[in-house]
């Protein structure tokens, strides 16, 4: 296959997997709205260029990873978008964590281009990003698969194929709502210790080796304890993964009324100016004990 692929989006996230790209030997051309951010990796032997549809071009596989549906809206079908210059035999590969309904037009469109679609969000972050130790959650048909399995491997230490498209989609959504709510009754629980005159770091270390333990909880908790909210994850983020939860659940006649309480933490604590600091920093929303309420009455 040619080693041409093209990579949409130089977050914390697609950053990390356009170095392995470059790591692997793979001709990469890198989009991002903007381009400051692409600086490092053209040092490195990327190409940047400024519109997605560009970046499409020449292609055997293009990838975006970006932060929602309304982003990847843009930069697939923007008037610049790479579905404008997308091939036959283009593979397209949506990474971000976007909703399979908008999964599901964009297959509908990529196919009326002759163009294949797998959606493979991820399951990592900013340290697997740059490790290439990502695991992808796969929906498409298996020769697509196969058609990027070489590219899809540089970045990561498991490709997991789950059915049609559309199943990468809604496992991520899964993932995400059952990490969100762990995270914001995290921050009520921590905060709870913090006040109650406990000592924080044995209460922690109990919590830790039993039954609530968890790889996030230790991660997220060493962060809320530390008050270090540089990003890995984005409070917004994960605000939004929340509700496309909520909305992909309800189609399956399962109202996520833990997601719902938890969304409302992490809107508050955006509305606080939390947005684009790591979704740890939640916590501050409660540790504050004055406006969570007034804000409460405005947004939840
Ligand atoms: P991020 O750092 O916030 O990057 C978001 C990317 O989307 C940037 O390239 C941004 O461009 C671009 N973007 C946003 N709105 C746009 C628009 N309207 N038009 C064009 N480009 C737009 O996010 P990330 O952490 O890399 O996450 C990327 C995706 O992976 C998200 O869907 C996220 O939920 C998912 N994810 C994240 C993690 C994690 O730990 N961070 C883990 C697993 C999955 P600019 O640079 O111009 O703003």
């Amino acid at each position: 296959m040619s080693k041409d692929v093209a990579l949409l989006g130089l977050g914390t996230m697609g950053t990390g997997m356009a170095e392995n790209l470059l790591k692997a030997g793979f001709s990469l051309t890198v989009y991002n709205r903007t381009p400051e951010k692409a600086q490092a990796l053209i040092g490195d032997g990327a190409r940047f260029v400024s519109t997605p549809s560009e970046a499409a071009r020449d292609a055997a596989v293009v990838i975006s990873m970006l932060a929602d549906d309304a982003a990847s809206r843009d930069v697939w079908m923007g008037s610049n978008g790479a579905l404008t210059t997308t091939k036959k035999e283009t593979i397209l590969v949506e990474s971000s964590t976007v909703s399979p309904a908008w999964i599901a037009e964009l297959a509908s469109l990529a196919s009326r281009k002759g163009a294949k679609l797998l959606d493979a969000p991820v399951t990592g972050s900013r340290v697997q990003a740059k490790l290439g130790q990502l695991s992808f959650l796969v929906g498409g048909d298996d020769a697509t698969l196969k058609g990027a399995m070489p590219i899809l491997k540089a970045m990561s230490k498991e490709i997991i194929h789950l059915g049609p498209i559309g199943s990468g989609a809604k496992m991520k959504l899964i993932n995400n709502f059952l990490c969100g709510v762990q995270v914001a009754s995290l921050a009520e629980g921590l905060t709870w210790i913090e006040r109650s005159g406990l000592n924080v770091e044995k209460a922690l270390a109990i919590l830790k080796a039993g039954a609530p333990g968890s790889p996030l909880f230790s991660a997220v908790s060493a962060r809320m304890t530390e008050r270090d909210y540089s990003v890995n994850f984005s409070l917004k983020l994960m605000e939004k993964d929340l509700r496309y939860a909520e909305v992909e659940a309800a189609q399956n006649h399962v109202s996520l009324k833990t997601a719902k309480a938890a969304r409302c933490l992490f809107e508050m604590a955006a509305a606080k100016g939390f947005a684009d600091k790591d979704m740890s920093s939640v916590i501050e929303l409660l540790r504050d004990k004055i406006t969570p309420i007034q804000i409460e009455k405005q947004i939840c």
